[in-house]
């Protein structure tokens, strides 16, 4: 056990003896790259000739007027290559990767989104990619899948436990321990052991610092709050990094609220009361579990927020008050998308749709000289099939029914 990597009492690295070395390696190759103005120049260059970088900021106009307080500012994420901030992070892994000379990567992923990120950088950089996912995220997700394997990777369906995220963490880590001599895990949130929490805010610091300077060039001024939603915590440190010496600008880290709280049904870790501290996945910080230790079922209509850790850095956020952390159930979330959407033709994934939602309850009693900012961590696209069934469109239905239809008249007649 090492004592770098802890903030305050959360963090730390608990990993297997026969990975310390590894993570010695690793941990040296990010001081290295940090120390190294050319690493962050190559980063730049890469993220503006490959995923859009600088995003901007838009002015959300009809929102501001109907809402009657504060005018709301939206980071535009979404704008990334493969649609959300996780292009941050890999691609900034990939250029690690490569130089630490491994030629193969290897991550999990819960609703995908992680996979097909890690997927496209390992296709630009000619990397062999091996993808571990639980085999029911596997048949729930399977537009990502198809795209994961289009572009070379190899998706292993997990059929161990659960079948879901906890159980592709534990089988990617295995594969690590074998193979961790030509192999760089691309580890897909500010979570994990150190120095993956720091590492990753590192990359995604790239958005906050952006965002400062455009609120400062476009308004003159900071604004008075900043919104992120919370899964791992990585786009919400990305935003907040911007943020962290100007005390006059309120952070605030927006969790799935799920079925409400005391509903059992959420994945609020810091937001509500019910998750203690403890280790596991590696790092110490607040997860939800029973009082043995044994991680709870969570539940959210956002696959990318329903986990059950949260950023070690951000539990120490939470403890200083530096952060304010909020819920928002499944309901909210999905009216708050649907007013996104309808009013300023912008199409927030469902995670993002969190941030939106509390920004949206907090403007109206804000001054009009104030101004918020929310992170649009990412687009819509991938979750066309629960918003198409949480707002029961019938012609969707149709469409899902004729295609299922003309498949099977296809395979008859094979
Ligand atoms: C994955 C994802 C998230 C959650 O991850 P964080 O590490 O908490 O940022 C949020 N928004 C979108 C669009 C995502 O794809």
């Amino acid at each position: 056990m090492k004592n770098s990597g802890y903030y305050s009492q959360f963090g730390g690295a608990f990993i297997p003896e026969i990975l310390v070395q590894t993570f010695d390696e690793l941990e040296s190759a990010y001081l290295a790259a940090r120390d190294d103005d050319s690493f962050w120049a190559e980063y730049l260059e890469l993220m503006s000739t490959y995923s859009c970088r600088a995003t901007p900021i838009s002015r959300l106009d009809n929102l501001t007027k109907e809402l009657g307080g504060a005018t709301i500012y939206v980071k535009r994420e979404d704008l990334n290559h493969t649609g959300a901030h996780k292009a941050n992070n890999v691609m900034g892994q990939g250029l690690l990767t490569k130089r630490m000379g491994k030629k193969r990567v290897i991550a999990e992923t819960g609703a995908g989104q992680h996979g097909v990120a890690t997927a496209t950088m390992a296709a630009k950089f000619g990397f062999d990619c091996t993808i571990y996912m639980g085999a029911l995220d596997v048949e729930r997700q399977r537009p990502n899948v198809f795209w994961m394997e289009q572009m070379g990777a190899e998706v292993v369906a997990v059929k161990e436990g659960s079948q879901t995220l906890k159980d592709a963490i534990n089988e990617a880590f295995r594969d690590w321990v074998t193979n961790m001599d030509d192999t760089h895990y691309v580890l897909g949130t500010a979570c994990g052991p150190h120095p993956f929490p720091e590492m990753v805010s590192w990359f995604q610091s790239i958005i906050g610092t952006e965002a400062r300077a455009q609120m400062l060039e476009t308004t003159g001024k900071l604004p008075s709050r900043v919104y992120a939603c919370v899964g791992g915590g990585s786009n919400a440190m990305g935003i907040f990094s911007g943020f962290l010496d100007d005390k006059e600008v309120e952070l605030v880290g927006v969790e799935a609220g799920g079925r409400g709280r005391g509903s059992g049904q959420h994945a609020a870790r810091l937001a509500y009361d019910d998750a203690t501290i403890g280790v596991a996945q590696g790092y110490k910080t607040f997860f939800l579990q029973n009082t043995d230790g044994q991680m709870q079922e969570t539940h959210s209509v956002s696959a990318g927020l329903d986990y059950v850790g949260v950023s070690p850095i951000l539990s120490h956020f939470h403890e200083t008050g530096q952060v304010r952390f909020e819920a928002a159930t499944d309901d909210a979330v999905v009216a708050a998308m649907q007013r996104t959407v309808r009013r300023e033709g912008l199409i927030p994934a469902l995670e993002t749709s969190h941030a939106f939602a509390q920004a949206y309850l907090e403007a109206p009693n804000m001054s009009p000289d104030e101004n918020i900012l929310v992170n649009m961590s990412g687009r819509a696209d991938k979750d066309i099939f629960t918003v198409a069934d949480a707002v029961h469109d019938p012609k969707w239905k149709e469409f899902i029914i004729s295609k299922a239809d003309a498949y099977r008249q296809e395979m008859n007649n094979a």
